[in-house]
């Protein structure tokens, strides 16, 4: 058993979590749950096979009639009720997500289980806001009006970064507005995800819900994406997988919305803080040990400032501890596998045939060796088009370069296939303002990199996939609107029969 979490007790009967209970995977295959903080299994299961996505999916349609009839108020009702049971069990939530993940326990605590309660409580309002927009006689004959309906069963893929928040993303909304799900989470990271479903039925949403499907993405997810029983896929993960689920979502007739890679651009004016942008360009690149989606990857310093500001960088990065992640003063944990460590020192180390690394660049020994860790690190020199530059590393590694004119700044920042976030730093108004408008990305923030907030929406534009999670702005892709049209004139024969029957119209 775990210290820090007990898993083997409480995921005794299995990982699947179907119709409110939880079962054993089906598959002949089992995955083991790895701490990569110290390379150790905690806990091992039973893939889930076709045969669970199918029960899971029929769980799920079993529930829909029941839970899309309810009342906004009710489903509000029992979404506040689950936020208050993800209340109760934060700290529990916040231990698994830290085990499974590697990450510091501040940032579980500080970050993930938080705004994760706090989605569930926006959703749960937001629940009795959903209403259809028109409602007028537009043919002069007729009433108009737009009812705005759940798709169905929705299934949804999520990756290993953010478990527990991947999963609210996806779950709440869709929930909100009257659907039923079978959620998919990485093989790597399953715990959280079904403690959330257990949460969900500990607070009263009918069984059949919100389902967990664990398996890996070949296996559980083909199957879900290609269901005939699941009318939308929403799947977040890499630009590369997301094509593939694209391909058999549209065979089968489905709504997409796709949440993928990003390769975040960081651009520093010459009047800008230089403090708070070095402050900002080493948080924004480590959160989560860089595995995060929106992370600085590519800051652009205007020249006056760059050398100070690779210097600044470099002395920041020297301060940050790396370690245990249940040690309340860890700052960075571990990468999630060793294998992803491994993939992000393969960058590096390519990299320093063409670039120069400046700081780190190295996993640390000692008695972090064991775990899947690697320093904080910064490159420079590297040209525009390497693939330091152009390419998602999911690490801790940040690449600084150099631009002179403001329209070099912005046109570097669009260079890459990527278009999911990235910040803007200056003093001045019209600076900003600018880049707001012309970076080319989901969310553009200014002064500042990474907060996210339930009230607003995020999600990508070009490689970066498309639709958007959290805010009002996602029921545009959990809701489908029909038109309504009823006749007002009680008249038999109508005028544009005449189309039809011609002089014969009297
Ligand atoms: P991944 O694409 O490897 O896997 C994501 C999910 O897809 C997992 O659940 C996996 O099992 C599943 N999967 C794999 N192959 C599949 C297939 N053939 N069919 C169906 N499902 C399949 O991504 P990852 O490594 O877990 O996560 C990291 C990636 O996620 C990064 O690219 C990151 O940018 C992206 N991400 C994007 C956002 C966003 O909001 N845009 C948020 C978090 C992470």
């Amino acid at each position: 058993m775990d210290q820090r979490f007990d898993v083997t007790e409480r995921f005794a009967d299995g990982a699947q979590y179907i119709a409110g209970r939880l079962g054993e995977g089906g598959s002949e295959g089992t995955h083991a749950v790895v701490d990569p903080a110290t390379g150790e299994q905690v806990f091992s299961y039973r893939l889930a096979g076709a045969a669970d996505v199918d029960a899971a999916v029929a769980a799920a349609e079993a529930a829909f009639p029941e839970w899309a009839g309810a009342t906004p108020g009710e489903r509000s009702d029992a979404m506040h009720r689950f936020a208050a049971a993800l209340t109760e069990r934060a700290d529990d939530l916040a231990r698994a997500e830290s085990l499974q993940c590697g990450k510091p326990i501040k940032l579980s605590t500080e970050f993930d289980v938080p705004g994760s309660i706090d989605n569930t409580a926006f959703f749960a309002g937001a629940a009795r806001q959903l209403e259809g927009k028109a409602a007028a006689e537009y043919s002069g004959d007729h009433t108009s009006y737009i009812r705005r309906e759940p798709m169905g069963v929705v299934g949804s893929i999520a990756p290993w970064n953010y478990p527990l928040q991947m999963a609210a993303w996806k779950v709440l909304p869709a929930i909100a507005a009257g659907n039923t799900i079978v959620l998919k989470p990485a093989e790597l990271t399953p715990l959280t995800s079904l403690m959330f479903a257990q949460a969900a039925t500990d607070a009263g949403l009918p069984d059949g819900v919100v389902n967990v499907v664990s398996g890996t993405g070949p296996e559980a997810g083909e199957r879900l994406v290609s269901h005939p029983g699941v009318a939308m896929t929403s799947f977040t993960g890499s630009t590369a997988v997301g094509r593939r689920v694209a391909e058999l979502a549209t065979a089968t007739v489905k709504r997409i919305h796709l949440e993928l890679g990003g390769k975040a651009p960081f651009v520093v004016f010459d009047d800008a803080d230089l403090e708070a942008a070095a402050h900002g360009a080493v948080a924004g690149a480590l959160i989560n040990t860089g595995q995060d989606c929106t992370a600085a990857t590519r800051a652009y310093v205007q020249r006056p400032l760059y050398d100070a500001f690779v210097s600044a960088v470099a002395d920041l990065m020297a301060t940050v501890r790396l370690g245990d992640p249940f040690d309340p003063h860890t700052d960075l944990g571990p990468l999630i596998s060793h294998a992803q460590r491994d993939r992000v020192a393969g960058f590096v180390e390519r990299a320093r045939g063409y670039a120069t690394v400046v700081t780190g660049g190295e996993a640390p020994g000692g008695d972090l060796a064991k775990g899947a860790y690697y320093r904080p690190t910064l490159i420079t020199g590297a040209p525009q088009d390497s693939e330091v530059v152009q390419s998602e590393i999911f690490g801790p590694v940040l690449v600084v370069l150099p631009f002179d004119g403001d329209d070099e700044g912005i046109a570097l920042a669009n260079d890459t296939p990527y278009g999911l976030a990235a910040s803007a730093w200056s003093r001045d108004v019209y600076r900003t303002g600018r880049a707001s408008r012309e970076i080319r990305a989901g969310c553009v923030w200014i002064n500042d990199h990474i907060p996210i907030i339930s009230e607003m929406p995020h999600g990508g534009v070009r490689a970066s996939g498309f639709g958007k999670d959290m805010s009002a702005y996602s029921f545009e892709e959990y809701t489908q609107v029909k038109h309504v049209m009823s006749d007002n004139t009680a008249v038999v024969r109508k005028d544009w029969h005449r189309t039809v029957f011609g002089d014969r119209q009297t």
